[in-house]
């Protein structure tokens, strides 16, 4: 097949639903250009050959958006290619959906997704294991274990790791809930327990920090959660960005509409310290005292990034990258994607799904002596949730920009829902699975 031709019409696609949306006021469906995605694959996987024969070996570590994305599409589109996939837990967690896990609306187990369709359906020999070590230039890996593998490549998908917050020495005392998993339990253990007419604060970092929405959205859906179930209860947010980071027309509205009893929003104010065991926070804007409080720290590209040396962009946070083949500016032959790399794609799990598509496709043209696509393209969608039942969205497509050797929008994409709706609630549930089974299944 020919991947830059489906590259190509997804392209056609997300851009056509897109425009649609603009203009005769029908929402766009990103749901389409995935599951179109997934049905172009389907006829590729009969003509793939197994890993035993394989002519060329790929080691991807981190089994997230990212990591389980690109393992299973250089198995659908590679050409007896050897994948290795090393993730240190059994099972994914999604982040994606979990705010709604501290509301009670859905399960951790809900959101969890296993490896058996990436082993069985499309052969990627599944290793659970932690990386603790590789090397960039002879191509090998060192795991927990003490197992080292060899690759022509690596794929880096690691995720994200958080600074330390000067005094949080227990970090369940001011859980982040930012990787889902027990801390977003312990949350919703301590939002349950908060008094009527209690404090919440939530902080917010500095950008780039993973789900440019994603502490807004929280903010609401706790907002509304906290009407419900609080009476009297104040959620203060703490954000260090000097205002609102993305969809600001529909949060502002929220805080000073729907939340102006709840929300009190205080843009600027960073983190310095806490007292955890006086439960207060101290900021750039004075100190303050919770009863709860969700402290998303700083961020960076995940640790194994780091220590190889790789993460030199953004303040040394996050990898710099040829978007062409996300291969590291660093390391030609390790490839960073997702939230660890440093682009200017939001760090997004749709993101990261789609950068995967771009990166298993010019390993295989690169991996077959040949050049990476010299015009890839991504598409972005997100959902955001305004109350326990309603969603507004933000969609469109970035396109490779040969002047700046970056993604750049394209304008006429660019389109945002005015205000939100019970329909793109459940809009985003089959968005949320279509991008769950193009990753993992
Ligand atoms: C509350 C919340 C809501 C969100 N909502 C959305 C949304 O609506 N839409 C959206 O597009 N995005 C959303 N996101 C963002 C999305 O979850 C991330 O951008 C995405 O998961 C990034 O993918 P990744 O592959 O880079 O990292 P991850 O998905 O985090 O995967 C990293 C994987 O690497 C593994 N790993 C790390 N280090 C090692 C090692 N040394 N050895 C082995 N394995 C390792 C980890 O265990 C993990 O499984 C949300 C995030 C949060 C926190």
């Amino acid at each position: 097949m020919d991947r830059r031709i489906f590259l190509g019409s997804a392209l056609a696609g997300a851009v056509g639903a897109t425009l649609s949306a603009c203009g005769g006021g029908s929402e766009a469906d990103p749901t389409l250009e995935l599951a179109s995605s997934s049905r172009r694959t389907t006829t590729t996987t009969t003509t793939t050959t197994t890993a035993a024969s394989a002519k060329s070996r790929v080691i991807v570590i981190g089994g997230g958006m990212g990591g389980a994305t690109v393992a299973k599409y250089l198995r659908l589109w590679g050409d007896a290619i050897s994948v290795t996939l090393v993730e240190r837990m059994p099972t994914y967690t999604s982040n994606i959906m979990s705010s709604l896990v501290l509301t009670g609306q859905r399960t951790l187990a809900s959101l969890s997704l296993g490896y058996e369709a990436l082993q069985r359906r499309h052969g990627v020999r599944v290793i659970i294991d932690d990386v603790v070590e590789i090397d960039p230039v002879a191509v090998t890996v060192k795991l927990a274990s003490g197992t080292r593998l060899e690759a022509d490549r690596i794929v880096m998908a690691p995720g994200i790791e958080f600074d330390a917050v000067p005094g949080l020495t227990d970090p369940d005392r001011m859980p982040h809930a930012w990787k889902a998993g027990p801390q977003t339990t312990l949350l919703a253990r301590q939002l349950a327990a908060m008094p009527a007419g209690g404090v919440l604060a939530m902080t917010i970092p500095k950008a780039p920090y993973r789900c440019p929405p994603g502490p807004y959205e929280r903010a609401c859906l706790l907002a509304d959660w906290l009407k419900a179930n609080k009476p009297r209860a104040k959620l203060i947010l703490l954000d260090a960005n000097p205002d609102i980071v993305t969809e600001k027309e529909n949060f502002a509205k929220a805080f000073g509409g729907l939340y102006r009893d709840v929300i009190e929003y205080r843009a600027g104010v960073a983190i310095t310290s806490v007292d955890a065991a006086q439960m207060t926070l101290n900021t750039s804007g004075g100190a303050l005292r919770a009863d709860v409080v969700n402290l998303i720290p700083v961020q960076r590209a995940g640790a194994l990034v780091t220590a190889a040396g790789l993460a030199t962009a953004t303040g040394g946070r996050f990898a710099p990258v040829d978007v062409l083949s996300y291969a590291s500016t660093a390391a030609p032959k390790v490839h960073v994607i997702g939230d660890s790399a440093a682009t200017t794609q939001p760090k997004a799990g749709h993101i990261a799904n789609q950068e995967a598509k771009v990166c298993a496709d010019a390993i295989l043209r690169i991996l077959a002596g040949g050049q990476p696509d010299p015009a890839p393209v991504t598409n972005s969608a997100c959902y955001s949730t305004i109350t326990r039942t309603q969603a507004g969205w933000l969609n469109g497509v970035l396109q490779y920009d040969p002047a700046t050797k970056a993604m750049a929008p394209v304008p006429a994409s660019m389109a945002a829902s005015t205000g939100w709706s019970e329909k793109n609630f459940k809009q985003m549930g089959k968005w949320y699975e279509a991008l769950m089974a193009d990753t993992f299944a």
